[in-house]
């Protein structure tokens, strides 16, 4: 369901804008739609007679966007949620430390990322900009929630509308601060056009993972060809123009970017710049093609960045003691769904 979908049926229903306002408003910070408004003006009992007879027919159908099927706590903190969406799909939200939450934009992905679980499986279908929120909505209801990160299953340039559909409700009605509404993508042409002309402008993560262009094309073989400088270039562009510092994504692969090369090369490609290099060493499982580096050489990587100007931060993937990194509960759900005949 998209907005425009519901804002119909509201409008079916007799609903004015203050209402319609007033309902996402309570939807959003995970309260139920009778109680929309204050305590002050309660709205919902001045609501047409229709509308307040919908009501819980609507609330059925906004849970039924982002079902929890299962919660998987760690010990950082985190807590990694199965959500069931519409037309028996899954995806992953994730809970994380220090009041964020972590959303799915689609159930797979075209980018292919030779590192990533999520990436396996191609792209299933996008998630709605409804489905994004309802995501978010689920993990208000566990617990405050002020920073949602796009770092979910799916590339967010691929299903664009929907997710700055999302930011701009996230952003608006969901009371979110923009800087706190995260779009990380392995970037794309269309996210540099239409991010700086949005209403709401959110922070940007950018996927790099490596200085050298050709290990790129190997690593993520579909995404877009920009060279990383002239990513680096487009990202710090609209860094300056939204004030906030872009978050340059590399995951830590040993013996493929965490060698010297990048480390002589990745000074001058942010000397200047308004960015924040986050390095996750990747999360490794038994038989997988990538292993994450040693400790000693993660914090060798940091001491060097950092004496050389490189604003540097290691950032673990949240909640990988159960089986973390993107889409790897998922995929672990759907082959014990497919093993158990469980659906
Ligand atoms: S890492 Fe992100 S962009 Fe790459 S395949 Fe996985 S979900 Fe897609």
């Amino acid at each position: 369901m998209r907005l425009t979908d519901l804002d119909l049926r509201l409008a079916s229903l007799g609903a004015r804008p203050v209402h319609r306002d007033a309902l996402l408003r309570a939807w959003l910070q995970g309260r139920p739609l009778h109680a929309a408004g204050t305590t002050r003006q309660q709205v919902a009992d001045v609501f047409p007679k229709a509308l307040r007879e919908a009501l819980p027919q609507l609330s059925a159908e906004l849970d039924d966007l982002a079902r929890i099927r299962s919660e998987h706590p760690a010990p950082d903190g985190s807590a990694r949620l199965l959500v069931d969406i519409p037309d028996g799909q899954m995806v992953e939200t994730v809970l994380l430390p220090r009041d964020g939450v972590c959303v799915s934009s689609q159930v797979g992905c075209a980018v292919a990322c030779r590192f990533c679980m999520t990436g396996k499986s191609g792209l299933l279908r996008q998630v709605s900009s409804l489905e994004i929120v309802a995501q978010v909505v689920q993990a208000r209801r566990r617990r405050p929630v002020r920073k949602v990160v796009f770092m979910g299953m799916g590339e967010p340039a691929h299903n664009l509308d929907n997710v700055l559909e999302a930011i701009d409700l996230l952003g608006t009605h969901g009371g979110i601060g923009h800087k706190n509404l995260v779009f990380s993508t392995v970037g794309d042409p269309r996210v540099f056009e239409r991010l700086p002309l949005q209403r709401v402008k959110p922070g940007l993560a950018l996927s790099l993972h490596t200085t050298r262009a050709e290990l790129r094309e190997h690593l993520l073989p579909k995404a877009p060809r920009i060279a990383p400088d002239e990513l680096m270039a487009l990202g710090e562009a609209y860094a300056r123009r939204v004030g906030y510092p872009v978050q340059v994504q590399w995951t830590l692969l040993k013996g493929v970017n965490d060698g010297d090369d990048e480390l002589a090369a990745i000074p001058a490609l942010f000397a200047g710049k308004y960015a924040v290099l986050n390095l996750i060493p990747f999360n490794s499982l038994e038989g997988d093609d990538y292993q994450r580096p040693d400790g000693e050489r993660i914090v060798e990587m940091v001491r060097y960045l950092a004496s050389r100007g490189v604003l540097v931060k290691v950032r673990n993937s949240a909640g990988q003691e159960v089986a973390g990194g993107c889409g790897q509960l998922r995929a672990r759900a759907v082959e014990f769904v497919n093993t158990r005949g469980l659906r």
